[in-house]
């Protein structure tokens, strides 16, 4: 529990410190590319300046998705967020629509997410942000033609989130530091090693857990699978029963 509440402290500061770097790069980067913009505009003839500024205005574009995913997780933590009780099947239908999944190099397959018993408690766009960091992370480690899978399986207490890929797996050396924020094995440009940070953010706004089973040695693809577990949500017609007993 302590190691639990030194991590939850440590992130929330993380979270603190973040906010303050977005919001001081964020304008002047806008700035820039502003800048970049106008000098194009103006020196159109010119193909060198306009070749240069279309690479400034690259670059820009590159900060400022670090800035983006930055702010989602200094946003996250405090357990504020709204409770509703949330069909996974819509979680899904959202985080695919806002991931571009190139169908032809991987698959995705969805399972009993649409079951009535499968609803939990929570924020709908919270966990859709959960499962879009998941499903990208699956796509980057699957092999070409890689199936990925997303079910749910449920308890009387609660219901998983399960999300497998047939990928490299995670090197058991690695796994103690996934959930740290920066912590990233992608190349520069590719991983901000923001995504399991938020998703463990998240998933504690939601008095959850998360588990990650991966095989470990690298030798072999044998895939990972990650399980967010998360409170069910209980029948509604049970609760309004009781209440109107209770009053
Ligand atoms: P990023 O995706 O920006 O690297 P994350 O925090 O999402 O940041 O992930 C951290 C690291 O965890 C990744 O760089 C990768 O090494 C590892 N990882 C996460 N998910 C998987 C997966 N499904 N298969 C293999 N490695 C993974």
């Amino acid at each position: 529990l302590e190691d639990k509440l030194v991590h939850s402290e440590r992130l929330a500061s993380i979270g603190r410190l973040a906010a303050g770097v977005a919001h001081e790069i964020g304008n002047p980067i806008t700035g820039i590319a502003c800048l970049a913009q106008n000098l194009r505009e103006e020196r159109e003839d010119d193909g060198e300046i306009s070749e240069i500024s279309a690479q400034i205005i690259e670059q820009t574009k590159r900060v400022s998705r670090i800035v983006q995913s930055l702010m989602s997780f200094a946003h996250a933590g405090g357990r504020q967020q709204a409770e509703y009780p949330v069909c996974l099947a819509e979680v899904a239908r959202e985080a695919i629509a806002l991931l571009s999944l190139n169908r032809q190099s991987v698959e995705v397959q969805f399972l009993n997410l649409c079951d009535p018993d499968h609803w939990v408690e929570g924020d709908p766009q919270r966990l859709a942000q959960v499962l879009i960091n998941l499903l990208s992370n699956a796509r980057d480690a699957s092999p070409p033609g890689g199936t990925i899978r997303v079910r749910s399986e449920a308890s009387e207490q609660t219901v998983d989130l399960i999300v497998e890929d047939e990928g490299s797996g995670i090197p058991k050396a690695i796994v103690d530091r996934l959930f740290e924020p920066f912590f990233t094995t992608k190349d520069p440009g590719k991983g901000t090693g923001l995504g399991l940070a938020l998703v463990y953010s998240i998933v504690e706004e939601h008095y959850g857990q998360i588990t990650i089973d991966s095989p470990a040695d690298s030798e072999h693809q044998r895939g990972t699978r990650i399980r967010v577990t998360l409170p069910r949500h209980v029948d509604t017609t049970s609760a309004v029963t009781r209440d109107r007993r209770e009053s």
